[in-house]
């Protein structure tokens, strides 16, 4: 039986061609399960009972399991969720102020293994498909049913989405379609550790999805041994390009500020001369304490001094205190247990 979520509304036309049913079926099908949420086939109520039942017999509709929920003292949800293989991932649900943010995982583990994160000392076990993917954004709205207002999607969970680039352009083109989830480009972003190559590329294919970079240094030296990823894509050719592409928003940088590692006003300095020329924003995060690695938060005054010079040099930062900290939810806290034994 075939999974519905890992079809694109192409393929899912050829399938039901192939079935001998109508083309217009197909969107209908989109409707109940992408804009509706309604995964009972039973509930597909303008497709008739004997092309529903034909459905059942191909196709699994359901979505991934949720298996648990956790919520903070400020309403942020992280739910754990477990995939047909058993393996696990998480997703978080963030009120803000005026809407919600979904932090969606793109990868069971993550190969690039920063030193600060938590999902890095997982190891990679997997990609997900495009339709593990989409099943998490369906799980979240559900939670949220009767709101209307904006939500961000943010690729920030687990992994890292441009090394799994062919099924995050598959679930992106669904989230994006007006058949599909119909979510502006405009509210979703992906986070990169820096890959050069599908930077650009989803630049191309999506170019009013936003881009985030994790710099996290203030020089290539100090990156390598923060994410080993910078070994290498330099961050310098990386900088380099965001300098000279035209784009019609601001790159984000995310520096997560750890004691005695970056924290410095020397690094503040460097930082402010490597992003000379980007129209950017800076998001700081101190940095979000995990039992297993041994990194610590700095001070507030280092934090404020920090984010200080970089405004006085004339950027735009903001400074980022994670929300779900304490349920492990926050920037580089995400791991589960791998496959439940
Ligand atoms: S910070 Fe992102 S890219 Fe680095 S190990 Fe964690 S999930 Fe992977």
């Amino acid at each position: 039986m075939k999974w519905i979520y890992d079809l694109s509304l192409n393929e899912l036309k050829n399938e039901i061609a192939a079935l001998g049913l109508r083309d217009f079926i197909s969107d209908q099908v989109f409707q109940w399960i992408y804009q509706k949420n309604v995964q009972n086939i039973k509930l597909w109520s303008n497709i008739s009972k004997y092309n529903r039942e034909l459905f059942l017999k191909q196709y699994s509709t359901l979505l991934n399991r949720l298996i648990d929920k956790i919520e903070d003292k400020l309403g942020t949800k992280k739910f754990l969720i477990e995939l047909e293989d058993k393996n696990r991932i998480e997703s978080v649900l963030i009120k803000e102020k005026n809407h919600y943010t979904f932090c969606i995982s793109s990868q069971v583990g993550c190969a690039l293994n920063c030193a600060f994160c938590a999902t890095g000392k997982m190891g990679f076990i997997r990609n997900l498909s495009s339709g593990e993917i989409l099943s998490q954004i369906l799980i979240l709205q559900k939670e949220i049913y009767d709101y209307n207002g904006k939500i961000n999607i943010v690729f920030m969970g687990m992994g890292e989405p441009l090394l799994n680039y062919k099924n995050l352009k598959k679930a992106l083109s669904i989230i994006t379609s007006e058949k599909g989830i119909d979510f502006s480009p405009k509210n979703i972003t992906v986070s990169t550790a820096g890959i050069l190559n599908y930077i650009k590329q989803i630049e191309k294919d999506f170019p009013n999805i936003k881009i985030s970079l994790s710099l996290n240094a203030p020089d290539n030296q100090i990156r390598e041994q923060l994410m080993p990823v910078s070994k290498k894509e330099n961050i310098n050719n990386i900088l380099d390009y965001f300098r000279n592409y035209k784009r019609k928003y601001k790159i984000t940088f995310e520096y997560v500020l750890i004691k005695g590692i970056n924290d410095s006003i020397q690094d503040a300095k460097k930082i402010s001369q490597l992003l000379r020329r980007i129209l950017c924003k800076i998001n700081l995060i101190p940095y979000n304490e995990n039992t297993n690695i041994e990194f610590k938060t700095p001070s507030k005054k280092n934090i404020e001094a920090f984010k200080e010079y970089l405004c006085l040099k004339g950027y735009t930062v903001v400074l980022r205190w994670s929300k779900g900290k304490d349920i492990k939810s926050a920037c580089g806290q995400l791991a589960t247990q791998i496959k439940e034994n």
